[in-house]
């Protein structure tokens, strides 16, 4: 099944419901940067979540960013999702790998750690973002993600996320999340069907390998709530929007002086792009070329 995210209602738009498949997404960001399987899950669940954070924004070239930083031995990772479907992230140390934990799992929680603060910025693509922060609750993303939307964005929310990675790679990743909208929120009993609900499915990456589908799952969860599944699939995939021009556009930030020392010790620079680990090369040539720029900016300021 392709890379899709769907939309729902239910309860006379009283719920909220989004589900992401990301199945290529999370394998071609363990390729690039060669993760682990601790980190694969943990970078794949942050990448659902950011997808399933931006599916909620309305203009064109909205953005969300989802910064984690823990004590754990990953030290950290950082996600860039749209609501374009595009979406793009890292870690800081891809090669850690834990023991399962004490339900068989990857320890997600103990590669991020369990102390620690999860950033979120909201950007509309003008104005200032909205960014918040809060505390992390165990280091296993959902959760982390699920407490962010009920205490900083004030809305009752249930948010599932896995991976499923094994030697031959990522066979399952997506997430899920419902919300419970402000016309509906005082109604306490609507929050608690929904949170029992959400506890009882048996994660969402044991259900995409049982075959289920977006829609088979919504039905399960919300078919007697007067479900509306919205008809638009959008594909959704690993993207970056990084390129030459714009390394070199940084390198030309570093000033003449970097420049030259660049042009006589290597004839070029190298630099590597965090978020997809793609490599460019910049020639001596290149970079005279940004010292000409500077020199004629310069001139001219
Ligand atoms: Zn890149």
């Amino acid at each position: 099944m392709a890379d899709q995210l769907i939309k729902a209602t239910a309860a006379d738009g009283g719920i909220r419901a989004v589900a992401t498949i990301t199945n290529r997404v999370s394998e071609e960001a363990r390729q690039r940067h060669n993760l682990s399987y601790v980190a694969t899950a943990a970078l794949g669940r942050a990448m659902s979540a950011g997808l399933l954070l931006a599916s909620s924004m309305k203009t064109e070239a909205s953005r969300v960013n989802i910064r984690i930083k823990g004590n754990g031995p990953l030290g950290g990772l950082l996600v860039d999702a749209g609501v374009d479907g595009t979406v793009r992230g890292y870690v800081n140390n891809p090669r850690v790998e834990l023991p399962p934990n004490g339900i068989g799992k990857l320890d997600v929680g103990g590669a991020i750690g369990k102390q620690g603060y999860l950033y979120v910025v909201r950007d509309v693509g003008y104005g200032y973002p909205y960014s918040s922060t809060v505390e992390l609750v165990s280091g296993e993303v959902g959760e982390d993600i699920a407490n962010y939307l009920v205490n900083s964005e004030q809305t009752p929310s249930a948010l599932l996320v896995g991976v499923f990675v094994g030697a031959e790679g990522v066979t399952a990743s997506g997430g899920l999340l419902l919300q419970v909208m402000p016309k509906a929120a005082q109604d306490e009993s609507l929050v608690a069907l929904l949170e029992s609900r959400v506890s009882k499915l048996r994660g969402f990456t044991n259900l995409l390998r049982d075959g289920y589908t977006i829609p088979t799952i919504f039905q399960e969860l919300l078919g007697d709530l007067g479900l509306n599944i919205l008809p638009e699939v959008q594909l959704v995939r690993f993207d970056c929007s990084c390129s030459l021009e714009r390394m070199l556009g940084a390198l030309k930030m570093l000033g003449e002086a970097e420049l030259q020392d660049m042009i006589e010790k290597d004839n070029g620079a190298e630099a590597t792009c965090h978020f997809c680990n793609q490599v460019y090369q910049a020639s001596g040539e290149e970079l005279a070329q940004l010292i000409a720029d500077l020199k004629t900016a310069d001139s001219l300021g």
